[in-house]
Order: structure tokens, then C-alpha cells, then sequence
């Protein structure tokens, strides 16, 4: 069998054969998809002063792959008590689905940090950007990393990268024009591995989370 790339995190889905796909879909803002690909689902820390208490009761029943994306984000004026009243509502559904967690997080490590040891089901950070230290400090509590476009830009991303274990590491598209193609080669250059042994690394991790 040839082994499939995993786009852990989109919001541009097209169906491929060759690409294993988490689509995300913002509560409130994007469309549940009826199509039977893998969904995850969440109130995004941007909608929570204007997404109703509807969908929150929706996720529920809703049949999703993953909650999320939710969590922290520090650096937009939104009002932090909602943030954090909708993470947790979120966060502990996805406890009691036993489903994995999608994070967003903007300058709030700490905070998040403090409020997720609680939780037992995975824990993926979407969108990773950060410093090698950063990401250990994630790592050695068991969680995932997504990165994605900012392996092109950032070079403390790049070096988190090449220090995240096989075992925790995930690639993504989000909403960036780039193929996941690219971010494989791109990060394959980086961890200086042949693209076979990261997608075989990513696709074990993704049926280990996702069956
Ligand atoms: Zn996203």
C-alpha cells in the first residue's frame, strides 16, 4: 500500500486519494460537512463573543473526528473570560466523547498550559510557531505538534521541528495555498529524512489518534 500524506489541520478541502484529511470547520461560520469525510469541529476563540450557545450543544452529537479547532488566543481584543468559558465547555466534551483536542493558541501558553493537564484524550497544537524549548516543554507532557507554512519562514520553528520527536509530530495546510506536499518536502529537508519515512511516521500517528 502506498502510504498517504495527513493534512491533520485544513480549511481548503478537495477530496484525494493520496491525502488523509482532518477538514476544520469553525462552528457558527463554516458549514458541517455531509459528504462522510473526516470532520473535527469547534467554536474558535475568535467567534465565541458571536457564535450562539447552539453550537456548543451541537458538538455534542455532531459526528466529529476531533474537537477544534478551540482555545486561547492573548493577542486579539476579545473578551478572555468567554475564551476560556467556551474552551473548557469544549475541551470537556471532548473528555467525555473521548475525542481528540485541536488547539489554537496565541500568547497563551501558560494559561493553556495550566488549564489542559487535566485532560487525558490527545492534544494537538495546530499551527505550531516556536522555539525548541517551547515545543519541549509540550512534548514532554505528551502533546502533539501541527506545524505548517511558518517551516517556510520562521527559523525557531524550523528548529523545533528538527527537534520533535517522530512519534509527535504532525503537518498541516490550515488555510495557506500551499500543497501538503510541499510542507512534507519542506520539512523533510529540514529533518533530513526521505519524505517515505515522515509520511510513514505521520500516518502511524494519525491511526494511533484516529483509527
Ligand atoms: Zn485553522
Amino acid at each position: 500500500m502506498n502510504i498517504p500524506f495527513v493534512d491533520i489541520h485544513t480549511h481548503n478541502y478537495e477530496p484525494r486519494q493520496d491525502i488523509v484529511t482532518i477538514r476544520s470547520v469553525r462552528l457558527g461560520k463554516e458549514s458541517v460537512p455531509t459528504s462522510g469525510e473526516p470532520f473535527s469541529a469547534g467554536i474558535h476563540p475568535w467567534d465565541c463573543e458571536v457564535v450562539g450557545s447552539e453550537w456548543l450543544d451541537s458538538l455534542e452529537t455532531l459526528p466529529v473526528a476531533a474537537i477544534g479547532e478551540i482555545g486561547l488566543d492573548f493577542c486579539k481584543p476579545i473578551d478572555r473570560t468567554e475564551q476560556l468559558r467556551l474552551l473548557t465547555a469544549q475541551a470537556d466534551l471532548a473528555e467525555k466523547r473521548r475525542l481528540p483536542i485541536v488547539l489554537h493558541c496565541v500568547k497563551a501558553y501558560e494559561k493553556l498550559l495550566s488549564l489542559m493537564g487535566r485532560y487525558t484524550v490527545p492534544i494537538i497544537f495546530h499551527g505550531f510557531t516556536g522555539s525548541p524549548q517551547l515545543a519541549g516543554q509540550l512534548i514532554r507532557k505528551g502533546y502533539f505538534l501541527s506545524f505548517g507554512i511558518a517551516l517556510f519562514r520562521s527559523p525557531k520553528t524550523q528548529e523545533a521541528l528538527r527537534t520533535t520527536p517522530d512519534n509527535h509530530l504532525f503537518l498541516e495546510t490550515d488555510e495557506a495555498d500551499t500543497t501538503i506536499e510541499e510542507i512534507y518536502r519542506e520539512a523533510a529537508t529540514l529533518r533530513n529524512t526521505p519524505i517515505e519515512i515522515l509520511k510513514q511516521s505521520i500516518y502511524t500517528n494519525y491511526k494511533t489518534l484516529f483509527g
